[in-house]
Order: C-alpha cells, then structure tokens, then sequence
C-alpha cells in the first residue's frame, strides 16, 4: 500500500459514541449537537493524526450538527473538511471529490467508518477502509463487506498506519 496522505472520518458511530445506550442520546441533544459524546480515547488519536496527515469528516449528518460536535471536543482545528448532508451525494461522491480537489490517487487516501454500506461506497472509488467495531454495523456484515483491515479501538488507527 502506498503512503497515506488524507483520513476520511466517518461521524456518526466512528466519532460520535451514539451507539452506547447508557449514554442518553436523544434526537433533542443529538440536532442540537450539545453533549454529544466523543468515543473515548478519540481526542488523542485525532490530534496526533492530525500533525502526519489532512483529516476530513465524510458523513450523512448535517454539518453544523458535527461543527458543534468538534467545537464541544475542541477538535475543530484539526479537520481540513467536513462534507456532510448540505454537500449533497453519497459518500463516495464526497470522498471523489476530496480526491480530485487534492490531485491524489484513491490508495493515498482511507477510510475509517463503521457500516458495511459505508465500505461497499469508498470501494466504489477505490478508497481502502479500517472498519470499527464499536459503532452500529455487525461485525459479520462489516467483514463481509471487505474492509483492508479491522479494528477494535481508537488507538488502533494510528498502529495500523504505523505498520503499512
Ligand atoms: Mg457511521
């Protein structure tokens, strides 16, 4: 595999820790993007990926949703982009034009989410995948789908881009 440059991050499931249902999510706390949970050990992984490569949000949410998200966690300076509902298309439109913007080939970039449907669409455009496990997809199905690898927490993103 060739050397990374960009990190496509899905939201919801990846960043957000909505799927914990000791956490209280509700549709109030999650539109107004107030007290929505960080999955735990996020800040650290996402500041020291963010001095080696150009970290983007690829989501369906909205982007002030997520904008609210990042400022709660002071993380808002270390994306270059959040594309989300308001940019239109699917992802792997997003992820595309992420692409052409920044004259890459889809191997230099990857995509960490957490939903089989999420893989299938950055294969479309050739984009490898690390799949997590402690969002909403079911492991069978995730690994069905063909992800480059699996991981099983945060800190495991950085030790995987380390080995390649
Ligand atoms: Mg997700």
């Amino acid at each position: 595999m060739i050397e990374k440059k960009c990190l496509f991050f899905d939201f919801d499931g990846v960043l957000l820790d909505s799927y914990n249902p000791k956490k209280n999510i509700n549709f109030f706390n999650y539109h107004v993007g107030n007290k929505l949970p960080l999955v735990s050990g996020m800040e650290k992984v996402v500041s020291e990926l963010a001095d080696k490569y150009l970290l983007y949000i690829i989501s369906s949410s909205s982007v002030s949703t997520i904008r609210s998200f990042l400022a709660l966690h002071h993380l808002q300076n270390y994306f270059t982009k959040i594309l989300g509902s308001e940019n239109s298309f699917g992802k792997a439109d997003k992820m595309k034009e992420i692409i052409v913007e920044n004259r890459l080939v889809p191997d230099q970039c990857l995509f960490v989410t957490d939903t089989a449907d999420d893989i299938k669409e950055a294969h479309l455009v050739g984009v490898p995948v690390l799949a997590v496990t402690w969002g909403y997809g079911r492991i069978d199905e995730i690994s069905k789908a063909g992800p480059e690898a699996i991981i099983n927490k945060p800190s495991e993103i950085v030790s995987w881009l380390n080995k390649i």
